[in-house]
């Protein structure tokens, strides 16, 4: 298993040419995609974060070849990943990075936080309010998050102190966890993360089913860890970073190729 100072290779690499060549001999094969920063490029206004023009008919070219399994894994609500992918139904979402999940049937099931978590998060989300943060803050399942994309350095520094220490000063147990993310700072129950829902996914896989995850953010380093030795591993971002994931791709570009490949090898 690769360490973290071992470097993800590019997007030409024989790692990622041998993963084609397996996935177009697969039974069946799964595409376990992060939404933000991934498919999608960052925006000021998160809710106008839309895919990278070619994601959507790709991915449903992918899916109406029926021989993939394609599921979006993100630290939104599953109901937001699937209204910004609306045009695609037959998509599986995991949502509040894996405490949600949303089958293509629209089935839908949450796992449950314990009262004392719940009351802690209750507790976090009235600071939220009292400091005056309404209007940055996300509320979903297990989790608050603070965003501050677009604000200046100075005011993102100055809010992200004084979250820290308002947080902290709540007396955070260990069923919580502060998330640093591109663009924000997120209080979250530590299970499920993303990881977690990527070994379910891989447990109710084929042995021969081919599987590749690609994310951008330090969440989906969980997805990496758990992956890596049992699929391939995917960073999508635009400069390089340390990270567990064993080929680098630099979107939209790259993703696209990617993406295109992938269609290619399981319509042959
Ligand atoms: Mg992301």
């Amino acid at each position: 298993m690769p360490g973290i100072d071992e470097k993800a290779v590019h997007s030409d690499s024989a790692q990622l040419l041998n993963f084609f060549d397996r996935l177009s001999e697969a039974p069946a094969s799964a595409l376990l995609l992060d939404y933000d920063g991934t498919l999608a490029p960052f925006q000021t206004d998160r809710d106008r974060a839309y895919p990278y023009p070619k994601v959507i008919p790709l991915l449903e070219s992918i899916l109406r070849g029926g021989k993939t399994r394609v599921v979006i894994i993100s630290g939104r609500r599953a109901a937001e990943v699937k209204a910004l992918l609306s045009p695609l139904d037959s998509l599986e979402v995991w949502g509040a990075h894996g405490l949600e999940r949303m089958l293509p049937d629209g089935s839908y099931r949450q796992v449950s936080i314990d009262p004392e978590t719940a009351d802690l998060l209750s507790k976090a989300r009235g600071w939220v309010n009292e400091a005056g943060l309404t209007s940055q803050a996300e509320i979903k399942p297990g989790g608050i998050a603070i965003h501050w994309r677009g604000r200046a350095a100075a005011e993102r520094e100055r809010v992200e102190a004084r979250t820290r220490e308002g947080w902290a000063a709540l007396g955070i147990n260990p069923e919580l966890k502060l998330l640093p993310f591109d663009g924000g700072l997120e209080l979250r129950v530590t299970h499920p993360d993303k990881g977690d829902a990527v070994s379910t996914i891989i447990e109710e896989s084929n042995v021969h089913s081919q599987i590749a995850y690609l994310g951008d953010d330090l969440t989906d380093e969980d997805s990496f860890r758990v992956l890596n030795g049992r699929g391939l591993t995917v960073l999508v971002r635009p400069e390089y970073r340390d990270t567990l994931a064993r080929v680098w791709l630099c979107p939209p570009h790259e993703l696209i190729g990617f993406l295109e490949q992938w269609l290619s090898r399981v319509s042959a």
